[in-house]
């Protein structure tokens, strides 16, 4: 079924299509119907799915059929998400998909001042996407109350437990008015997720999109045996392989991602860096010219695999396997978004072959083996710009020198 069979009101179709967006994705085609009804959902759903529309997209249908009931610094749908970087990434969503409707979005949250923020609650809004910290502040100085909101959603709920939010959830649980709708989205599930949804939800419709494999359909995702040392050669020629591509490159620390950068810059080739070592601005600065494809080779630890929707990312490669398994279910679902398809491939080394068991484990099926021949292996090594450049071609050269002034000198 397509979009434009749906019964929405004509705006709101207009912009999927100018979004590009035709059918729903499997967890759209699931939810959009429930939630139209007004019953609570439950979805376990991963990143990359297309789970923003599938609650923006009814949840806007809702708010532009209804009778608006806005009250000062008050809000008709409330978003509550993890981080900085999904809260503007939910809002821009709604805001596409808002376009010509006139409903009033606000992104609130924190690392930014609050008096812009504030500003834009003041006639209330009919969608508030926050981060819980940022939610709170505005809250106790009175910017921000939640007497009005018709529909809760939690997005990212595995994710912002992770975080150590579940005191806020609780406080905000207790301040929302109990005929409100609930939409509730986790990537995957635990006791704790359930406990907290089913304290949050009546009746859901429960929705799980592949239980079986969390990663998404449309990710073909392999695995390479390469040992530690070399992991750098073969990044250098996947990169020169791939020249138009837009590549997001995992590693474990913030140290081995600057290292890895300047081993790339060694070799002619630019990138950037994004991890906990860079502030919010020059995270969102360097974020953007990914996005933007400015830049297109990215080297990220952990903290940006969460959440962020990257446009069009062919390749992730995990130059480094995660070292909790569930990372590598969100490292991968950077690419192959909605309706897209994506590739990843996994540098394993010897040392961490055991990572690779538990991810399996976790994914309960095995990561296809890219097979490299030692021919290749070695051709892979041996032709990198880099060894042109290595301390023994350095000696070697330095030898010639010599040996060359020795000969002139005799002569
Ligand atoms: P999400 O899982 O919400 O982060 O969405 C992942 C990506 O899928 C985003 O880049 C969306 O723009 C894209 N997307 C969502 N729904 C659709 C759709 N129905 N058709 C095509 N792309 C979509």
């Amino acid at each position: 079924m397509k979009f434009e069979q749906y019964n929405f009101i004509a705006p709101l179709k207009r912009n999927l299509q100018t979004l590009g967006f035709r059918k729903p994705t499997d967890i759209q085609f699931k939810a959009i119907p429930p939630t139209l009804k007004g019953e609570d959902v439950l979805a376990i759903a991963q990143t990359g799915t297309g789970k923003t529309a599938a609650y923006a997209i009814p949840t806007i249908q809702l708010l532009s059929t209804r009778s608006a009931q806005k009250e000062q610094y008050s809000t008709r749908c409330l978003v509550m998400v993890p981080t900085h970087e999904l809260a503007i990434q939910v809002a821009d969503v709604f805001k596409q998909l808002i376009a010509g409707i006139g409903l009033h979005v606000v992104g609130i949250y924190g690392g930014v001042e609050q008096d812009k923020q504030i500003a834009l609650l003041k006639n209330g809004a009919d969608v508030l996407v926050a981060t819980p910290g940022r939610m709170f502040d505005l809250a106790s100085q009175g910017y921000l109350n939640f007497k009005r909101v018709e529909i809760l959603i939690i997005d990212e709920a595995d994710h912002m437990l992770e975080l150590g939010f579940i005191n806020d959830m609780e406080q905000l649980i207790r301040r929302i008015p109990r005929d409100r709708q609930t939409l509730f989205f986790s990537a995957t599930i635990n006791e704790h997720i359930k406990d907290l949804a089913y304290g949050l939800v009546r009746h859901a419709v429960r929705i799980q999109i592949s239980p079986k494999d969390p990663v998404s359909k449309n990710i073909d995702h392999s695995v390479a045996f390469i040992e530690m040392d070399d992991k750098r050669f073969f990044l250098e020629r996947f990169i020169n392989e791939n020249p138009d591509s837009k590549i997001l490159v995992f590693v474990r620390t913030k140290v081995r991602a600057e290292r890895v950068l300047k081993a790339l810059e060694r070799v002619g080739i630019q990138s950037q860096t994004i991890h906990s070592g860079k502030d919010q601005k020059e995270r969102s600065t360097i974020m953007d010219s990914f996005k933007s494809g400015k830049n297109r080779i990215l080297i990220a630890t952990d903290v940006s695999a969460r959440g962020v929707d990257i446009p069009n990312v062919e390749f992730v490669i995990n130059y480094d396997l995660p070292e909790v398994a569930e990372n590598y279910v969100h490292r991968v679902g950077r690419t192959g978004r909605g309706n897209q398809r994506g590739k990843a491939l996994s540098f394993c080394s010897t040392e961490e072959k055991e990572i690779l068991t538990e991810i399996e484990t976790y994914l309960s099926k095995p990561i296809t083996v890219m097979t490299l021949s030692k021919g290749e292996y070695e051709i892979t090594v041996d032709i990198s710009e880099e060894s042109e450049h290595d301390w023994k071609s350095l000696l070697d050269d330095h030898q010639a020198f010599k040996d060359k002034k020795k000969k002139k000198s005799k002569k």
